[in-house]
């Protein structure tokens, strides 16, 4: 017999059959495909004011508002800026910007004009919608750090619009002026599927944020992969109430929240901000029985003594993603939401941004293991290459995560060579994201590729230290960055938030780590801080405890 040398190429696929995905149609087209279906249904609760809009009134409203965006001189393939907390605003005008084939830009209003207008620029946006409070803000502020009467100054009212969603200040327009536009005005436009409708930006954890192409096509075939199908992988029904406590202005909630519950007939209930009280009571109030979150408001609910004082029985699913979520901490929320499936999505803004969602969520459900982050989505392939030799591995071997299908982004933003390095010849979009996939096809982080921290030779995942720290009862917070040591090149410290009242030392977080993992994870230094750095999309900033620890002063 001949032995024969065969180089498999492991290829991982969802458990779940693939399905056809119209992805050739405009995104508001496939969003609103089955309007009638549910044409009276609510569609966007609005918390702060108990005002509901049904599927057929947001349709309306986002067609006024496409035609009033147009009347304001807006043409297909023009960029306009959302820079909104949550509110039914933002939903009608990324729809309407949709149906006059605009792009959307979305940006954090707590941003400051330097960043704001970075982002505008970048997008060569020609309109901002806003809410008054910060348009001193955008009065204020010159390009690139130009001054006002230096030519790259831009100037409100002159050299681009801006529509507040309640009282207009000076030269501002109100947001009745687009959307109470009369929707026979729309104009009629023809999209291709590969046009772009979203530039969001990459959170900026690793560096500055990156601003990110994704076409109708992409976006269309990511809420498919989630919410479509005879067995869709996240089950949204009619009668879910879904939570939209996340911004929208990130892909997450954008995507996960608001087109998957436009798509499936559910009804999303838009929180202007996050405070945990009023949070529970919302979900008490309204019944809320789909709750998408990040790990620190899962720390929230997991830890907050207020959780016990609140009803929360009526949440049948949370799903938790944008940042690692350890499995102590998984079984923590477990414990105060009895009755609900928890489980994780994985995503990437480039990404598109969904690259696995847990089974358990699927109409028919699968066993999921906590910790895990799903299974590659549907109508998708994932693989895990060795990043020295680009090979891809089988399973339960870690490496680089990379994704390819027709829900990736079109690349980024003026930026032909980012691109490039990030989504090879193949097609395969390079995660910088280190994990790998189990017997059972549930797919694992281990961390960052940046972020893991190299003693000597080996490697530590911050997250999986951050993850135990988190499970002590007198831990509220914590985060582990590496310090340069000259012995061993970097070593793990970690920064602690230590739970009221309770007297922990440096000594006790040490001991506790160190009885539960390899010598080298072991933590050399523990700084007790107030917080723990953390963006709105709900990740820990490490860049900047790293540069706090570069000076003197850290502690
Ligand atoms: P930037 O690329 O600008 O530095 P960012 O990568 O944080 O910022 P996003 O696109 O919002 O910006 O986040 C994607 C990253 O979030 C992923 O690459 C991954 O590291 C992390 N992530 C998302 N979901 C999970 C999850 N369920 N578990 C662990 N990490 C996750
Ligand atoms: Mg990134």
């Amino acid at each position: 017999a001949t032995t024969t040398t065969t180089t498999t190429n492991h290829v991982f696929k969802s458990k779940l059959p693939d399905i056809p995905i119209p992805n050739h149609l405009p995104l508001h087209t496939y969003c609103f495909q089955k309007l009638s279906e549910f044409s009276d249904r609510p569609c966007l609760i609005v918390s702060s004011t108990g005002k509901s809009y049904s599927f057929s009134d947001t349709y309306l409203i986002s067609q006024k508002t496409g035609a009033g965006l147009s009347n304001l001189g807006i043409k297909k393939g023009d960029v306009i800026m959302i820079l909104l907390q949550n509110c039914a605003e933002f939903v009608f005008a990324f729809m309407g910007a949709s149906m006059i084939g605009a792009v959307t830009t979305t940006a954090n209003p707590f941003y400051t004009a330097a960043e704001i207008f970075k982002q505008f620029k970048n997008s060569n946006a020609k309109l901002i919608i806003t809410h008054s409070q910060f348009v001193d803000k955008l009065r204020e502020a010159p390009a690139d750090g130009a001054a006002p009467d230096q030519n790259n100054y831009l100037k409100l009212g002159e050299h681009f619009k801006v529509v507040t969603v309640d009282d207009p200040p000076e030269n501002c327009l109100h947001f009745s002026v687009i959307s109470e536009a009369n929707e026979k005005e729309l104009p009629e436009v023809v999209i291709d599927p590969e046009d772009p409708v979203a530039l969001p930006f990459s959170s900026g954890t690793t560096g500055l944020p990156k601003g990110v192409i994704l076409t109708h096509k992409s976006l269309i075939t990511s809420v498919a992969q989630q919410v479509d199908g005879e067995n869709p992988n996240l089950y949204l029904k009619e009668d879910d109430v879904v939570l939209c406590v996340l911004p929208l202005f990130h892909i997450y909630s954008l995507n996960s929240v608001m087109l998957c519950s436009l798509r499936a007939g559910a009804a999303v209930l838009v929180m202007h901000k996050f405070e945990i009280g009023t949070l529970l009571e919302l979900i008490q109030r309204y019944q809320v029985s789909v709750a998408a979150v990040v790990p620190p408001l899962v720390i929230a609910l997991a830890k907050n003594p207020m959780v016990a004082q609140f009803d929360l029985s009526s949440i049948r699913v949370v799903l938790s993603g944008a940042a690692p979520l350890g499995k102590e901490l998984e079984e923590a929320l477990s414990s105060r939401v009895p009755g609900a499936v928890l489980g994780q999505g994985y995503g990437m803004t480039e990404a598109g941004p969904v690259l696995s969602m847990c089974l358990a969520f699927a109409k028919e459900p699968l066993p999921s293991k906590s910790g895990s982050c799903g299974t590659v989505v549907r109508n998708a392939e994932l693989k895990i290459i060795d990043s020295e030799t680009g090979c891809s591995l089988g399973y339960n071997q870690p490496g680089e995560i990379c994704i390819r299908g027709s829900q990736i982004m079109k690349g980024y933003l003026n930026d032909a060579e980012a691109t490039a390095t990030t989504v090879d010849k193949e097609g395969w979009l390079h995660t910088g994201d280190v994990g790998y996939v189990d017997d059972d096809e549930e797919v694992f982080i281990v961390d960052r590729v940046k972020e893991l921290i190299k003693f000597k030779g080996f490697q530590v995942p911050p997250a999986e230290l951050e993850s135990l720290l988190v499970s002590h009862p007198s831990i509220a917070d914590a985060a582990v960055v590496p310090q340069k040591d000259e012995a061993a090149g970097e070593v793990p410290v970690a920064f602690v938030v230590r739970s009221n009242g309770l007297q922990l030392t440096e000594e006790a977080v040490k001991e506790f780590i160190a009885k539960q993992v390899v010598f080298y994870k072991r933590l050399h230094k523990v700084y007790f801080v107030h917080a723990i750095p953390k963006s709105p999309s709900g990740k820990i900033l490490r860049k900047d405890l790293r540069a706090k620890l570069a000076t003197p002063t850290h502690n």
